[in-house]
């Protein structure tokens, strides 16, 4: 099938300055992302891309947007929404850029960039939100929905190791 991440790179460097942008919906099944749980059955990606060139290389900018889901790591409750990647790379003919990533021949193919960044983005151990306070250890209650009346949480353990230290010491 057509891969429409697919730029001509000779094209766009013999022009420095030239702008290309890319605003498609590409599927993540022709990324080859197919049975990861994170993403639900066949979502799509919104890949919103601007490809600038300067005299030896191209850099790359913008956003990807993707649906996603999972479990919250602490409350077990389902979480998820769209994600949004920062996409920012620099493709140079000849590698300066410890960071850069080296443009071989006349095609730049930006498919397994955007594939892997989703990869790499899309939690695996996700929160259902940043300070999710997760299930009671002692009743198993959501505490996000009810602070149940079970003790406090217990005290940090580095400091019990400490204190317990303290106690084999002989009194002064
Ligand atoms: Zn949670
Ligand atoms: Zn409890």
């Amino acid at each position: 099938m057509a891969n429409a991440l697919r730029v001509n790179a000779a094209e766009v460097l013999r022009r420095p300055g030239t702008e290309k942008r890319f605003d498609l919906r590409v599927a993540l099944a022709d990324l080859e992302i197919i049975g990861d749980e994170r993403f639900p059955e066949g979502a799509d990606v919104e890949v919103h891309l601007r490809l600038e060139s300067l005299s030896d290389a191209i850099v790359v900018d913008g956003r990807l947007l993707v649906p996603w889901h999972g479990t919250c790591r602490r409350c077990l409750v389902e979480t998820g929404g769209i994600l949004e990647c920062v996409v920012r790379e620099l493709y140079q003919r000849t590698l300066t850029d410890p960071e850069a990533f080296e443009l071989e021949g006349d095609q730049l193919d930006l498919q397994p960039v955007v594939r892997e960044i989703l990869l790499l983005d899309t939690p695996s151990t996700p929160l259902c939100r940043p300070d999710c306070a997760g299930l009671c250890p002692t009743c198993g209650t959501n505490r996000n929905e009810d602070p149940c009346a079970c003790a406090a949480p217990p005290t940090d353990q580095r400091w019990d190791g400490l204190a317990g230290l303290k106690d084999l010491l002989p009194p002064d």
